[in-house]
């Protein structure tokens, strides 16, 4: 199918920044550049990507800054909503027909061309690609007091990031359900029963979420300008 392949991107971009006082983080500038620019361009640079949806504020998607709108045809802009997965829930809904659709974080401002084309590829083939890494740290379980209550198996934990890429009518109808605490893309779609693959995106693709994380960014993205210039 890669030939005549059609995908569709949804970038949620309608964050509160609340841990991050209030910034709005796909604004922000790393190295000279929005983190949101930063985020769409390896989708961008994939030519089987044949539109994609920014969800924004209401009153940035009333009024969006041109260097979203006027960036590339392909690209454009809708009013996200109260939370990540209804913000998703309405950029679906401004997507053409498309073969396999691939939700990003406007804060991973880290993501690579290579992993967007691996987890695309996984897609195409009928199943989904959520791009992530292994759990470096031992996780715990906690009651509302934060008592420890369990201590899973730290060899089958990932992490989960995005890009999060499913085959259309996947995602589609997980996103037709009952979104209630959904934190990423895949919970939804492993209601349905999947088939979801994780794949490994190493450790450098980070969510721009606290203000600690704003020079390790702009760090990585200077080490990566340099290897490849
Ligand atoms: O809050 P969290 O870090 O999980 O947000 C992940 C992404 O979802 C961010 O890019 C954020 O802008 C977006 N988001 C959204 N609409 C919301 C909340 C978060 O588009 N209501």
């Amino acid at each position: 199918m890669t030939g005549s392949a059609r995908v569709g991107v949804v970038l949620p971009a309608a964050g509160s920044g609340r841990r991050m006082g209030g910034v709005r983080k796909p604004f922000l500038e790393l190295e000279g550049e929005p983190v949101l620019a930063h985020a769409l361009r390896p989708f961008l640079a994939d030519a089987r990507v044949i539109s994609v949806v920014v969800a924004l504020g209401a009153a940035d998607a009333a009024d969006p800054p041109v260097w979203i709108t006027d960036t590339d045809p392909r690209i454009r802009v809708v009013e996200g909503g109260t939370t990540r997965a209804e913000s998703v829930r309405n950029a679906l809904a401004a997507l053409p027909e498309v073969d396999v659709i691939a939700v990003h974080d406007a804060a991973r401002p880290l993501v690579t061309a290579d992993v967007v084309a691996r987890c695309i590829d996984i897609a195409l083939a009928g199943e989904g690609a959520v791009a992530g890494c292994p759990a470096v740290d031992t996780v715990k379980q906690v009651d509302e007091e934060g008592r420890i209550v369990g201590t899973p198996d730290r060899s089958r934990l990932w992490y989960a990031h995005t890009p999060q890429v499913f085959p259309a009518d996947m995602a589609r109808r997980a996103y037709d359900a009952d979104l209630a605490g959904a934190t990423d893309d895949a919970s939804l779609v492993e209601r349905l029963g999947g088939p979801i693959r994780m794949v490994d995106a190493g450790g450098s693709n980070l969510k721009v979420t606290r203000v600690e994380d704003i020079p390790l960014a702009e760090t990585l993205l200077r080490e990566r300008r340099k290897a490849t210039p």
